[in-house]
């Protein structure tokens, strides 16, 4: 029977050390790390995360702000705020909420994002250290998978690691980070799981990251002996949340797997204040 890699503990370490490493570089400093939050439009579903940003970040001595901008505000508009924050000294790091309006091409807006206050750290410039293996910003989702695999004490050297989902926020750059621990990285998607290969890929898996959104679609026998399993999906089937790996049947096969919900999730949000604290600290600590 599979341990269960909850992420509330090892969120919990996390923040601990970022607590403490905040006061610290307030004393050092004289100013405290803070994160704007621009949403354009409202959500109902990002609601729940604003609240929980800004609860953590508060929880962690960060600042947070939400910058409310209106449903029909125009991408000049918006990329206008940008800039202004990107030339405010006391922000250290900014999130562009999502979904936004159509109007609104939210690409474009996170590229002008200030590479070094890019608290999801989506931008190409961020994307391109985690190719060289050299990251400080980086997805927040795909650090929060690194964090529960690492936390079981598994060597990835050589190991046989399968990612499914090919996101730009989990899979590419997930497949990055595992490659630069020398695994040995396969990335499935959507036209793995058409060539009817997508079995035969997961089988052989020691490390299997899911990060598709269908529930179900990793059978549990597919799941090897012994390995380690990070589901990322998030499903809501009926009143429940689940995950896109048949969590009973593969419990019974890997050494270790993520509850959904309470695995990747409570990691991701501490993820982003551990981005925000080094974007202080490269704007602030010389
Ligand atoms: P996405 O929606 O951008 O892409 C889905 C991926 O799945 C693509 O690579 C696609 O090719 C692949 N795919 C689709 N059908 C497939 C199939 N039949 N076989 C194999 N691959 C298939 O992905 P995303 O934004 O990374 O989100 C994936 C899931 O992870 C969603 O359920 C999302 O809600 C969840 N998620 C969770 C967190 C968290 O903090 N827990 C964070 C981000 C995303």
């Amino acid at each position: 029977m599979a341990e269960l890699l909850k992420g509330k503990p090892i969120a919990d370490k996390i923040k601990e050390d970022l607590k403490k490493e905040i006061e610290g570089l307030k004393s050092k400093t004289g100013s405290s790390p803070k994160l704007v939050a621009v949403q354009i439009g409202e959500n109902a579903s990002s609601a729940v995360y604003l609240k929980a940003q800004k609860n953590t970040a508060e929880s962690l001595g960060i600042e947070y702000i939400l910058n409310n901008l209106s449903e029909n505000t125009k991408q000049d508009e918006a990329e206008k705020l940008i800039d202004t924050l990107n030339k405010d000294k006391a922000v250290s790091a900014i999130i562009l909420q999502l979904p936004v309006p159509k109007q609104i091409d939210a690409k474009k807006l996170v590229n002008l994002i200030s590479p070094i206050k890019d608290a999801e750290g989506m931008h190409p410039g961020n994307l391109g250290q985690v190719l060289l293996g050299n990251w400080k910003l980086a997805p927040c989702t795909a650090s929060a998978c690194m964090a529960l695999i690492e936390s079981t004490g598994i060597n990835l050297y050589g190991k046989e690691a399968v990612i499914v989902g090919h996101s730009e926020i989990v899979g590419k750059p997930l497949s990055l980070m595992l490659l630069s621990k020398f695994a040995t990285t396969t990335v499935c998607h959507i036209a793995t799981g058409e060539r009817g290969v997508l079995p035969e890929h997961v089988k052989r898996a020691e490390v299997l990251v899911v990060a598709v959104g269908k529930a179900g679609l990793i059978k549990g026998e597919w799941v090897k002996r012994g390995s380690i399993v990070i589901d990322v999906g998030i499903n809501k089937v009926g009143d429940t949340i689940v995950g896109d790996v048949e969590f009973d049947k593969a419990s019974q096969q890997a050494a270790y797997i993520t509850p959904v919900p309470g695995g990747v999730g409570p990691l991701t949000t501490t993820m982003l204040m551990k981005n925000t604290v080094e974007a202080f600290k490269a704007q602030k600590v010389k």
